[in-house]
């Protein structure tokens, strides 16, 4: 059995925009069947035009009860990548309980249930590649996203456990940890600094980049080129790892 060779049935969740949308095109391009799962059906639309063979389902991932019907429409599946996220910016005590509550229902619970949607037929084939889009923000703090930082430090411990409950069958479940990304939560970011502190849109990336020390942002496919590494067949003996991309701003 070749991963790297086979098509496989791959998920990946927000897959409509941003990094997911990478990755759902790169794994496409490797011949594997992808379905790219998220809650805008423009988006998604869009995105499928864009990914060879690729198919969607209109699903939020925190809807246990929608993530299984969604989970039952594509079938089984070996390839599950958990890319859906939300961040919002704001100081500690000014984070609202529905902002954490929303930010660890995407972030974290959201991977949960697709987890567990997709499980039973990785245990039954005895293969399958999870891998969890977590943040640089699930290896270090980062000041006035607190709810957005402890949610992706829960999903790289949750991706550890998971890894070790399943390192005797032949699934494995990383973590790619990238730095700040140009995608549109990026943006977001971007304009929310900007508005905040009075610089421009191009002071504030340019603040972004200077915590990568190669002094830029990263790349959507360098994200995705992680991805297409770890569900390939040679990362067999790769699990419960948190890769980074991110220009060694985390070591
Ligand atoms: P993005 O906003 O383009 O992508 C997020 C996607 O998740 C969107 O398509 C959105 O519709 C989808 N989504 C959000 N809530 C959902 C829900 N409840 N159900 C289904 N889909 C949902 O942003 P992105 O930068 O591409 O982010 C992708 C992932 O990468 C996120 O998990 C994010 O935390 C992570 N990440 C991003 C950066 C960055 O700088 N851009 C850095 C590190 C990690």
């Amino acid at each position: 059995m070749n991963m790297a060779k086979q098509p496989q049935q791959a998920v990946v969740t927000g897959g409509g925009s941003g990094i997911g949308l990478a990755i759902a095109q790169r794994l496409a391009s490797e011949g594997h069947a992808v379905t790219v799962l998220g809650r805008d059906i423009d988006k998604l639309r869009q995105a499928v035009s864009d990914i060879q063979g690729g198919k969607m389902e209109v699903c939020d991932v925190t809807d246990k009860a929608s993530v299984k019907i969604a989970f039952g429409q594509i079938g089984p599946v070996s390839i599950l990548v958990n890319n859906a996220g939300i961040v919002s910016t704001a100081p500690f005590h000014k984070t609202a309980p529905e902002t954490w509550q929303q930010t660890m229902d995407v972030n974290v619970m959201g991977a949960v249930h697709c987890m567990q949607e997709a499980l039973p037929a990785m245990k039954e084939a005895n293969r399958g590649r999870i891998v969890n889009i977590a943040s640089t923000a699930a290896l270090k703090g980062y000041a006035y996203v607190s709810a957005y930082v402890a949610s992706k430090h829960a999903v790289l411990g949750l991706t550890r456990s998971l890894a070790l409950e399943l390192a005797k069958t032949g699934i494995t479940v990383n973590a790619v940890c990238p730095g700040y990304t140009r995608t549109g939560i990026m943006e977001q970011s971007i304009k929310t600094v900007a508005g905040k502190t009075g610089r421009s849109a191009g002071e504030a990336e340019a603040e972004f980049a200077r915590a990568n020390p190669q002094g830029r942002l990263i790349e959507p496919d360098e994200v995705a080129a992680a991805v297409s590494w770890l569900v390939s067949d040679e990362a067999a003996s790769i699990t419960g790892q948190a890769i980074a991309v991110a220009g060694g701003e985390v070591m």
